[in-house]
Formats: C-alpha cells, sequence, structure tokens
C-alpha cells in the first residue's frame, strides 16, 4: 500500500529514512472525508494539522482559487499590492484584538514566529535597548521549527537536544499548571514574575500560546495567568507575543484564543486556519506603536520580506474562508462538536491507562499513562475508518468544522474502541 518512490526519496515530518513510518496515499478528500487510493474512506479528525477547518474541496473555497487564478497567481508585494490582500487586511483586523493595527503577511506558522521576534528585537533597539534581545516563555510550548520558532519551543518536548548549543538560550518557565476549568493557583506565576524581575533588562518579550499549548502537550490552561503575565510585561516592559496559530478561527470556541482571557498583546501571530488549510499564508499583527516605534529607529524599516509575501491566492482564499467562517453561526457549530466530544470522550477518563480526558471547544484530548506506539495505533485507526495521528501519549482530535454529528460520533465511537483495547498493552514508546 506504501508507495516505493514515496518509501525510498520522499522525507516526511519528523521521519526516519532508514525506518519510515508507513504512510496512506490520498486520492481526494471532500468534506470531513478522506478517500485512499484503494478505495477506503476515513472520517477526518486532523483537520490536517488543524488547519482544514471547512473540510476539503469546498465549493466556494475552490471558487475563490479559480477566480483569482483569472487575474494572478502570484504578484511581488515590493512595490505592488492587490485587493486580496487589502480585503483580508480589513477583515483581519475586524476579529482580531482591537489594539492590533498593522499586518505582515508571511508565508508559514513558523515565518510568522520569526517576524514577531524580530519585530520584538527592532523595537527595543528602536526605543535605544539594544540589550533586549532575548526571549522568556512557558515550558510545554511550541511555536515552529525554525531556527529562533525552535529556540521557543519546549526544550525537552522539542528539538533542543538534538541542535544543542546552535541554538540561542532562552529562559523557560514551568508550564501554567492550573486548568482552564479549575481554581486558579497564585503560584502558577511565580516563576515568571521572578525570572521577568531578574532578567527583564535583556528581555525583549514574553511568547505564549494563549490558554492552549497545542503540539507541546494539548494542554489548557487558567486564563488568569494571561491576565497576570500581562501585567508583568507592562510593569517590567516587555512586549507580549501570543502565538494564536493552531488557536485561531474559532477552535477554542472564541475566534481568538485571547477573548478567554480578554488580554490583549502587542504582536500576534496567526496562520493554519486562516486559508481553510487551502495553501500556507500567515500573519503577523502588531499594534501603531509598536509598527511606528520599529519605522522611526535607525534602520527606519521592518527587515523582513518573503518571496511569497501575501501570495494573492493565498490572500483570495482566506479571505473567503474567513467569510465563510464569520458569516455563519460558528459558536453554536463549535459547542456542537464541544458537546459530542465531552459526552463521548469523558467514560475514557475511568480506564488505568488514561491519565486524563479534557475538552475545549472542538479540540478533544485523551492523554494516556505512556507513550503510544504511533505506528500500530495509526494502522488501527485506518482500519476502523478514522483519520488519527497521535503523538507522545496523546490521542486527539480537531475535527474539521463541518463534521456532521453522526461522522463525529463515528469518529469518536471508533476512536475510543481503539483506546479500550489498548489496556493492558504495553505500548511502545515511539512518538
Ligand atoms: N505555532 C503553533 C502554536 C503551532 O501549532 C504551529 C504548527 N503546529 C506553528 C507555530 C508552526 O506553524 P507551521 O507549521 O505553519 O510553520
Amino acid at each position: 500500500m506504501t508507495d516505493l518512490f514515496d518509501l525510498e526519496h520522499i522525507w516526511h515530518p519528523y521521519t526516519s529514512m532508514l525506518n519510515p513510518l508507513p504512510t496512506f496515499k490520498v486520492k481526494r478528500a471532500y468534506g470531513a472525508t478522506i478517500e485512499l487510493e484503494d478505495g477506503r474512506t476515513l472520517v477526518d479528525g486532523m483537520s490536517s494539522w488543524w488547519c482544514a477547518i471547512h473540510g476539503y474541496n469546498h465549493p466556494e473555497l475552490n471558487q475563490a482559487v479559480t477566480d483569482q487564478l483569472q487575474n494572478m497567481a502570484h504578484i511581488m508585494f515590493g512595490g505592488l499590492t492587490h485587493e486580496p490582500a487589502i480585503e483580508l487586511g480589513k477583515l483581519l483586523l475586524k476579529i482580531t484584538p482591537p489594539s492590533l493595527d498593522k499586518i505582515f503577511y508571511a508565508d508559514s506558522g513558523s515565518v510568522a514566529v520569526e517576524v514577531a521576534l524580530k519585530m520584538a528585537v527592532q523595537y527595543w533597539a528602536a526605543l535605544n535597548k539594544p540589550e533586549k534581545t532575548n526571549f522568556i516563555t512557558t515550558r510545554s510550548g511550541y511555536h515552529g521549527d525554525t531556527w529562533n520558532a525552535m529556540s521557543v519551543c519546549d526544550p525537552v518536548t522539542g528539538m533542543h537536544q538534538i541542535f544543542g548549543t546552535s541554538l540561542p538560550n532562552r529562559i523557560f518557565v514551568p508550564a501554567p499548571q492550573s486548568r482552564f476549568d479549575g481554581e486558579w493557583n497564585p503560584q502558577d506565576i511565580q516563576e515568571l514574575k521572578q525570572q521577568i524581575e531578574q532578567h527583564h533588562h535583556s528581555i525583549a518579550a514574553l511568547i505564549i500560546e494563549p490558554i492552549v499549548q497545542g503540539a507541546g502537550g494539548m494542554r489548557f490552561y487558567h486564563p488568569e495567568y494571561l491576565r497576570q503575565a500581562k501585567a508583568l510585561c507592562e510593569q517590567y516592559n516587555l512586549l507580549l507575543i501570543f502565538d494564536e496559530i493552531a488557536t485561531g478561527f474559532g477552535r477554542t470556541g472564541k475566534m481568538f484564543a485571547w477573548e478567554h482571557a480578554q488580554v490583549e498583546p502587542d504582536i500576534m501571530c496567526i496562520g493554519k486556519g486562516l486559508t481553510g488549510g487551502y495553501m500556507t499564508l500567515s500573519a503577523t499583527l502588531t499594534t501603531k506603536q509598536v509598527a511606528e516605534s520599529i519605522s522611526r529607529g535607525e534602520a527606519g524599516v521592518f527587515m523582513h520580506g518573503p518571496t511569497f509575501m501575501a501570495n494573492p491566492l493565498a490572500c483570495a482564499v482566506a479571505l473567503r474562508s474567513t467569510q465563510l467562517l464569520v458569516e455563519q453561526d460558528w459558536q453554536a457549530n463549535i459547542q456542537r462538536i464541544e458537546k459530542i466530544l465531552t459526552e463521548q470522550l469523558k467514560d475514557l477518563a475511568q480506564l488505568d491507562h488514561v491519565a486524563d480526558v479534557r475538552v475545549l471547544g472542538a479540540i478533544g484530548v485523551v492523554e494516556l499513562t505512556t507513550n503510544v506506539d504511533m505506528k500500530t495505533l495509526q494502522q488501527q485507526f485506518v482500519e476502523r475508518g478514522i483519520w488519527v495521528r497521535p503523538f507522545g501519549k496523546l490521542v486527539y482530535v480537531m475535527p474539521p468544522y463541518v463534521i456532521s454529528d453522526d461522522e463525529l460520533h463515528y469518529l469518536l465511537a471508533q476512536m475510543s474502541e481503539v483506546v479500550k483495547n489498548m489496556q493492558g498493552v504495553n505500548a511502545n514508546v515511539l512518538a
């Protein structure tokens, strides 16, 4: 079933070329369905790493790409501009925190993070504080795979061991422990407070994923953490960067996760669901104050300009995707998904080998007591007609919002069976 050329020559994400994990060849995808080359169909629980919010092959998104293609697929953004970038920008400013006013389009989530970090450093340089170049962040975070994004990912589950001293040294504090739906423990903020007090002279910004730590552990934490973190940033002159790449566009039940805490960042990164998963596009938004300060600095400009910046096809489909979202009662839809996730996953918490079950918006997580054998589990999921890709101790779903009740029930029933059958199995470490 695995394609031989693919197996021999094509590198897949986080995969060995000596002992690659099997891949399943996809023929087409539509709605919440992935159809394999051999004719089997799978109900999608992943939204293609959380981006295909409206599902696959959506007629209106297809149309947006087709229409734009008649005008131009791409045009450089240096010295030129176009309608899709402008209209998308207008819509983004309506749905993001009111204090954000300037938009920098970039190519991917990781690049949006690089851009945010560069903005923070240039900002302080412009304000005559060139010593403020470092970053502080929490453990269990994930911000992307490029160099500086990697440096602020969790140092244990991230890639720090492999890249060692080639990565810049960042300041890490423990991940927030108070659960989203639990009591706030004031101890939670203490280490951040101490580290900021001690190192604020050298720190440009605090970077954090608001409310949901995604690829670093699928953890949902208390909004009070963000409120207190914001107060510390203000007190000690740090910029606050929210990485909303995974949490954006309704996933947590709010349009963006900052709304759970009502805390506005100075810089915010968005991506993934921005184009409805059609193609790669991200944006880094910032305040007038940050943008104008950078522009008044010695350099006078912000030093970044990707070749495919604000690609018109990507902007056109992002505009249509975001319109589609805001035009519908998306809150009710996310609540529908959340209700089914909560009802159908809760019993798994009784199992000895399940450490925790948690749900927020359209995210359902089953945390096991040991790491899963991804190869075996993925095979079992496919045999049962669902697409779920676990990692570490986590079996989780983030389905496309178009998933029907029946599809979602099927997805969760099959996933639950696999999790139940793991009982007594000595799960291998493979993640
Ligand atoms: N930040 C967060 C919070 C993410 O979840 C991701 C991707 N999983 C990224 C950044 C990186 O985005 P990309 O893979 O598009 O570079």
